[in-house]
């Protein structure tokens, strides 16, 4: 090795390949059980070793013993200037070796791929953060503004652990930030060739978890009985989980289906925008979700013994609600299960929803482009949440833009939760790219 190779500093696109690699294999699984999520606090550790090396300092906050977050600062170059928020996950959701091709925390190299629980949710952006400020602290890059840098817990469990807890105990971390990016967004949907929208996270539906409970007279299973609490919450159970909601476009499904229909030469009917949303593959299970209120039962509790009748029964739905929406989806709950079944929530997050204009837009568009002269940046709902619910509560105004080129044969909405989660080596350099552009200069 030369004297110049030695002190070359390494190119970021290579270096995330490595950092992505290390996240992977640390086991940061979140079950949801404080005394199982040892995890994230070696996870943190070792993204403020990563920042240490190249002299940022960082804290980390346990929220709990073991469930670490990490905060930092990049210092702007102009110090007057609002700072911006870049959040990223350190825990995952659980996955099963047996159904995997390698294993879930190998984070094994294959086929051009980083396999590994987490792979796109979201240690890639965490990777993809850390290539970019070590790059930046080796070679004397400035970004404009303060960008303060929090790496969380707890995000697939409700984020009470990480960014909420962030948010009530240490706020003044995140001082003068008033925009953030994180997950979700940014991604290729590619249309054909020379074309690709990158649906950039502008809103994201409400969560309304709640909790139905029928009650009804207990006894005897050999006998005639016509107040079983059971059937009660059947009949309940099944009314909700086949009911459709009326469709609703928001403006920002409005300006993503006129995208898509231009691109794809779909006729938008604004009465039936299924059928342009069923045009579009994989993701249509993401965007058909985002055109009206959504409730599906996720489980039933009832009885202790076969031959007694239980005198309550409880099921969990998990709705989902449109901005705006979610007092009409309790009634609408309300109208559905009748009088005598009580419903008590559980967890509720409000619906974000943010426009797709001003400087910071426009910067992210400008380095999409820059990197992929077919990139058709638009705005789209999650139907899922995120931690920008928790920081959505500072006032800051959330993006989901952690950007990412993907093949046009994968289907990147299959593997968030899924088996075999993996990100393109190719995607994840580019998304440096993009992120380094970005960054710098917005
Ligand atoms: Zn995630």
């Amino acid at each position: 090795m030369t004297s110049d190779a030695a002190s070359a500093p390494p190119d970021p696109t290579a270096e995330v390949v490595d950092l992505c690699r290390d996240l992977l294999r640390i086991d940061t699984t979140n079950t949801g059980d404080n005394a199982t999520s040892a995890g994230e606090r070696v996870a943190a550790e070792y993204v403020a070793e990563k920042l240490a090396e190249v002299g940022v300092e960082s804290r980390i906050h346990e929220s709990a013993p073991g469930r670490a977050n990490l905060v930092a600062r990049i210092p702007g170059a102009d110090p007057g200037r609002d700072a911006l928020l870049v959040h990223g996950h350190l825990d995952v959701v659980p996955a099963d070796a047996d159904e995997w091709s390698v294993h879930p925390f190998s984070g094994e190299l294959r086929d051009g791929y980083l396999w590994g629980r987490g792979a796109i949710d979201m240690k890639d952006f965490d990777a993809m953060v850390l290539a970019v400020v070590r790059n930046w602290q080796r070679t004397g890059v400035r970004p404009a503004r303060d960008i303060v840098l929090a790496f969380t817990a707890d995000e697939e469990a409700g984020s009470d652990y990480g960014a909420h807890y962030l948010v009530q105990h240490h706020r003044d971390a995140f001082d003068g930030c008033t925009e953030a990016i994180g997950e979700v967004g940014g991604f290729s949907y590619t249309v054909d060739d020379s074309q690709r929208l990158y649906l950039i996270e502008t809103a994201e539906k409400g969560i309304d978890w709640l909790r139905l409970h029928a009650k009804g007279r207990p006894g005897h299973g050999s006998m005639v009985h016509d107040d079983n609490a059971v059937t009660a919450l059947a009949e309940a159970v099944a009314r909700i989980g086949r009911h459709r909601f009326p469709v609703v476009v928001t403006d920002t499904v409005r300006a993503f289906l006129e995208e898509v229909s231009d691109l794809l030469g779909v006729e938008l009917d604004p009465e039936d925008p299924e059928t342009a949303i069923a045009k579009l593959g994989p993701i249509a299970n993401i965007i058909g979700a985002t055109i009206r209120n959504t409730a599906n039962p996720t489980r039933l509790a009832a009885g202790y013994k076969d031959n007694v009748i239980p005198g309550r029964a409880t099921a969990t739905i998990d709705c989902r609600s449109l901005p705006g929406q979610s007092e009409l989806l309790e009634q609408q709950l309300r109208e559905l299960v009748g009088p005598d079944i009580a419903i008590e929530y559980v967890h509720r997050q409000p619906a974000l929803e943010t426009t797709f204009d001003g400087d910071l837009v426009e910067a992210m568009s400008a380095a999409l482009r820059a990197e992929d002269p077919g990139a058709r940046p638009v705005p789209y709902m999650l139907s899922g949440g995120t931690d920008a619910k928790a920081f959505s509560q500072l006032g800051i105004r959330c993006f989901g833009f952690a950007p990412l080129r993907l093949p046009p044969d994968l289907n990147f909405s299959g593997l968030f939760h899924g088996i075999d989660e993996r990100v393109p080596v190719d995607g994840l350099q580019f998304g440096v790219r993009v992120l380094d552009r970005f960054l710098r200069n917005c």
